[in-house]
């Protein structure tokens, strides 16, 4: 029986177990299936209090989970499949075996969006890709292109610009997500060109096994075109992991759980923490400020149990 089981290491389920592990509760993290959360998929973090000169996202989020396991803190590869929070202790299925725990924090963040075409589907990692950081390298000298109009577009192809020959940024429609600095410094770019009002019909080429190209549409003039690409990179928002506990915790329309005050979801015992919930910041800063408060309400709340 465990005092407080976390899911998810991003900066949330990290911040969370430093916390819980100094309050001597021996919290088990389970790491997820994208272990290290956004940070991990990140290069340089440069709005994280603290360094000046900015951090590399991977470095940072495994600091915080060495900080953790300093403490105390215990780490388990995998998933949870199925839970049963219906009543306590709470019960987790990871992949396949059932723990239990009195208290749970949930910091299972959110996941890359896809565009949902068949043909995006079946070439994902073949040339698709929601992970610049990851696969960019594998496009040195060649076509690039990033779908999308929010922040996260224009960090990901000023990125990929280090790598590409060229890189197009595709967006749906005229008006841009992105804050002015992040859209500036992405048309100040010489490698970065612009196609607005322009959507992705079909990505090339199945039959191959790679991307080979693309057909686009312009929405409002209604042209259709074929464009050559080589590495497709999809920028177009996150969707919240909250499957597997679809019923049971409170969310909105989205899938985002719904805060009943503080890190309190609609099940006592049961706390959030991170992207999983706040869809307004999403920042690494206000994730980890997110699991400081999961991992002091689970110690109030063990204390006034008398554990
Ligand atoms: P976002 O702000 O939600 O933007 C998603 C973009 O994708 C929007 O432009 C949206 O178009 C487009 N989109 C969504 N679904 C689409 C679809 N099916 N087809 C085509 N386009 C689609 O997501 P984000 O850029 O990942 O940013 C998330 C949060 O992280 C934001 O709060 C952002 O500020 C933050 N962030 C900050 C930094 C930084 O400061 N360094 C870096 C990255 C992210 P519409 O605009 O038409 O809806």
């Amino acid at each position: 029986m465990h005092n407080v089981v976390i899911m998810g290491s991003g900066c949330a389920g990290n911040t969370a177990a430093i916390y819980a592990a100094r309050a001597n509760l021996k919290p088990l993290v389970i790491s997820g299936h994208e272990a290290g959360g956004q940070l991990s998929l990140t290069t340089l973090v440069e709005n994280f209090p603290g360094f000046p000169e900015g951090i590399n996202g991977p470095d940072l989020v495994e600091n915080m989970k060495k900080q953790a396991m300093h403490f105390g803190a215990e780490y388990l590869h995998g998933a949870v499949i199925d839970t049963d929070l219906s009543q306590r202790p709470f019960r987790l299925n990871v992949e396949g075996e059932w723990i239990e725990t009195r208290t749970l924090i949930v910091a299972t963040g959110a996941s890359a969006r896809w565009l949902g075409i068949e043909s995006e589907q079946k070439l994902i990692g073949k040339g698709v890709s929601s992970c610049a950081t990851c696969d960019g390298f594998f496009y040195r000298g060649r076509k690039i292109m990033v779908i999308g109009g929010g922040d996260s577009a224009m960090e990901e192809a000023n990125f990929l610009s280090r790598f590409g020959s060229e890189v197009t940024l595709v967006h749906r429609r005229e008006e841009f997500r992105a804050a002015k600095i992040m859209l500036a410094r992405a048309h100040q770019n010489p490698k970065i060109k612009f196609l607005t009002n322009t959507v992705v019909e079909e990505v090339h080429d199945v039959s191959k096994g790679i991307v080979t190209g693309v057909r686009l549409r312009d929405v409002k003039a209604g042209r259709v075109w074929e464009q050559d690409v080589d590495g497709f990179f999809l920028a177009i928002g996150h969707i919240p992991n909250t499957k597997v506990f679809k019923g049971q915790i409170e969310t909105d329309a989205d899938g985002y759980i719904l805060s009943k005050g503080g890190a309190r979801t609609n099940i006592a015992g049961v706390f959030h923490a991170g992207d999983v919930q706040d869809r307004t910041y999403r920042q690494a800063i206000t994730a980890a400020g997110a699991g400081c408060m999961a991992a002091i309400e689970v110690e109030r709340f063990l204390e006034a149990e008398g554990h």
